[in-house]
């Protein structure tokens, strides 16, 4: 798994903006009372605010001369006070599959990936809420790059509109979107980034804009309980939990979150999460470590856990990157598993890996410049860690609805 692909496509940072002055306000990620604020501060009335959002949300327009229902002296008034931005994309990879990777550089430093995962007739945008991140999750590739910073919302909204400007998405239509869902499950942790991660799924929600339904969009956590409980009220959308162990010492070792909320408390907050129902069950992610938390025993404990949830289990091959601690368990393993959890009345899909070739898949982010820089370390140290490659066949596996 080589970082230096042949279909890296080396992109000019886009210049839709050039340098904007530093008092300029970007209109991306500001909430609609924050634009209407905006509006009447720079002298217009309150009502622009509504055409300037169906402008920037549901037709995408990268300019404020494309907004032809303001006449020009409004046009001309606005350019002067605000810009709207994008990260510029640094270079994207298209995997054998078709998923997509885009390596975004985020106005005011530092770099992020998101991750385009297209089925038949839909499709999932992986969206990442930090630079780097803090929780250090043993099997993660993410977590060995330290957090850099916190996204704003423009910058997450910002992913969504360079996905859709590359997919010719706009305006947003009401059915037949290859863009239908959201999955925050990029780099970082989204519940400690929570303002800036609820304020832009609000606008990414909003009816009179890109209007994704909170029924498509997912959050995934390593469990930070003590934000669970706003992300069901103020978003109500789907919940994700990287659950990966059902014994605090082992989930200890590979979520050390884990010391700070066991799994008693982390379910608990499962178990009360505003709207989970049977119809909307919560998703257990379950990454399959060999020899670490693949035992029959582990998957009845599993059962025995889920109790009371409305639960589904997402089990996860281990996607190895270089230097990986760990090896993914054995596709009889993977499937006993499973079956002792479906056995049991849970669903428990096997998802098929994608986009592995170009290091796109769950758990696989990491900036460019900080690979660089783990590469030239790896260099240098002793070639001493003897961590084989990940012997799981993908193709063995069903695909997970
Ligand atoms: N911080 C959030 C979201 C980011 S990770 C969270 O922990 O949920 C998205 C999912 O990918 C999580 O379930 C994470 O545990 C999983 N993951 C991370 N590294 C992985 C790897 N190498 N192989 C498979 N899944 C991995």
């Amino acid at each position: 798994m080589s970082d230096t692909q042949d279909n890296i496509i080396q992109e000019k940072p886009l210049a839709l903006n050039p340098s904007p002055a530093a008092d300029q306000v970007d209109l991306i990620g500001l909430s609609r009372q924050e634009l209407e604020a905006a509006v009447i501060r720079f002298g217009l009335p309150k009502f622009r605010a509504k055409q300037i959002w169906h402008w920037l949300y549901h037709r995408g327009v990268k300019s404020i001369d494309e907004m032809t229902t303001l006449s020009l002296r409004v046009r001309d008034k606005l350019a002067g006070y605000c810009f709207i931005g994008r990260p510029s994309v640094v270079n994207q990879q298209l995997s054998e599959d078709n998923t997509r990777k885009w390596l975004l550089a985020i106005p005011g430093g530092g770099e992020v990936e998101t991750v385009f995962i297209p089925e038949r007739e839909r499709g999932a945008l992986c969206i990442s809420s930090q630079v780097g991140c803090a929780l250090s999750c043993k099997f993660c590739h993410t977590g060995t790059q330290p957090l850099l910073r916190n996204l704003t919302a423009a910058d997450i909204v910002g992913q969504l509109m360079i996905a859709r400007d590359t997919y010719g998405e706009w305006p947003s239509s009401r059915g037949g979107r290859l863009l239908s869902n959201i999955v925050m499950m990029g780099m970082g942790e989204p519940l400690l980034n929570f303002d800036n991660v609820a304020k832009a799924l609000k606008i990414v929600m909003d009816q009179e804009g890109i209007s994704i339904s909170k029924r498509r969009i997912t959050l995934s956590t390593a469990g930070y309980v003590p934000n669970m409980k706003r992300c069901g009220e103020e978003l109500n959308v789907n919940l994700a939990v990287s659950l990966h162990a059902v014994r605090n010492e082992i989930r200890d070792e590979i979520v050390p979150l884990n010391k700070k909320f066991p799994i008693e408390e982390l379910l608990e907050a499962c178990r009360s999460y505003p709207g989970s129902h049977n119809a909307r069950r919560i998703t257990f992610e379950y990454v399959m470590l060999k020899g670490i938390n693949d035992s029959e025993s582990d998957a009845r404990e599993l059962v025995r856990l889920m109790r009371g949830i409305p639960a589904k289990i997402n089990l996860i091959p281990f996607n190895a990157w270089p230097g990986a601690p760990f090896e993914c368990s054995s596709g009889a393993t993977i499937n006993r598993f499973s079956e002792i959890i479906n056995n049991a009345g849970y669903s428990a899909p096997v998802r098929m890996p994608r986009g592995r070739d170009i290091m796109a898949a769950c758990g696989q982010l990491k900036s460019a410049s900080e690979r660089a820089k783990q590469k030239s370390q790896e260099a240098t140290a002793s070639s001493s860690c003897g961590r084989s490659s990940n012997p799981y066949t993908a193709r063995a596996f069903p695909i997970n609805s």
